[in-house]
């Protein structure tokens, strides 16, 4: 990583050190479950959370009574069965969906009870999406795929966000393709140039939905080291949801759902380790 990057990354913590004047009431107000301590340290949390979708006989509840915290600075991979409700939290989590009940925490914010516009501005700006699918606009160059939600927020390039950009271009390999256009780059580059995206705006998180799962095995080896890189070098949060113990076996910590629920969690996980938790989950 290049010290700049890393300069840039102390910038970007100073900058999330103090949370913004609202998130500042909150953490003084008693009834609010978060302690200020639990602040500095939390990129995201959720309390007794559940999804039901449906009702009667078709009604299915995707997350039963879930509750996670997620550690700034540290990259969490959400694994477990299919339908055991990975991505109903992962969307939860990210303000893509609504809870049935229970409370979701970006930094100091809880998402329960924002408006639809002040909900739109938090994941435009303090949260970074992943997707298995890339989700590139297509007749956008890579450039304008990575600055385009900054673009869309109307923020100003000052020099310190342009020395962070030209860091994330630099360390991800990007600087000779930035005039290509999606369909002139490989999967790998693509998803490059979405991580670069997700990492050019510095939240407090970055969702990656199966992020290698469109990938060869050299491809996701390479954006998963990315992902790593972006935690241990630049103290970006990272949580992912995957089926591949393989990319599970690039984060700091791996938490199991079953039905709905957490139902075991590994530190410093080996994808051998992570197998064979899957497969005693795929047993019950
Ligand atoms: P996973 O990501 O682990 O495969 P999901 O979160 O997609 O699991 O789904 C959890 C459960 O919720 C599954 O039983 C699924 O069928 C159900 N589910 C997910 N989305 C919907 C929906 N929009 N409507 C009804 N049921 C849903």
């Amino acid at each position: 990583m290049k010290p700049s990057a890393t300069a840039a990354a102390g910038q970007a913590e100073a900058n999330h050190a103090d949370p913004p004047p609202t998130d500042r009431a909150q953490a003084t107000d008693p009834q609010n479950p978060l302690q200020p301590a639990q602040h500095r340290q939390l990129a995201a949390r959720a309390i007794g959370l559940s999804k039901v979708y449906g009702s009667g006989d078709t009604q299915v509840r995707a997350l039963d009574d879930v509750s996670v915290d997620f550690a700034r600075a540290e990259f969490t991979a959400i694994m477990g069965p299919s339908g055991s409700g990975k991505s109903t939290l992962m969307h939860c989590l990210a303000g893509l969906d609504v809870a049935s009940s229970g409370m979701v925490v970006i930094g100091a914010t809880e998402l329960t009870g924002l408006s639809d516009k002040k909900l739109t501005q938090l994941r435009r700006d303090r949260i970074g999406f992943v997707f298995q699918a890339f989700n590139l606009v297509p007749t956008l160059t890579a450039l304008e795929n990575i600055t385009l939600p900054m673009d869309i927020a109307g923020r100003k390039r000052d020099a310190d966000s342009q020395a962070w950009l030209d860091s994330v271009i630099d360390t991800l390999g990007l600087r000779d393709r930035l005039s290509h256009r999606p369909s002139e780059l490989s999967g790998g580059q693509q998803q490059r140039v979405a991580c670069a995206r997700a990492l050019a705006g510095r939240p407090d998180i970055i969702f990656g939905d199966e992020p290698t799962g469109n990938l060869d095995s050299r491809s996701s080896g390479e954006v998963l080291g990315i992902l790593r890189q972006s935690v241990s070098a630049l103290g970006q949060t990272v949580v992912i949801v995957t089926h591949d113990p393989r990319a599970a076996g690039y984060a700091d910590r791996v938490v199991f759902l079953a039905d709905g629920q957490i139902v075991d969690e590994l530190r410093e996980p080996t994808a051998d380790k992570v197998l064979d938790r899957m497969k005693n989950l795929e047993q019950v």
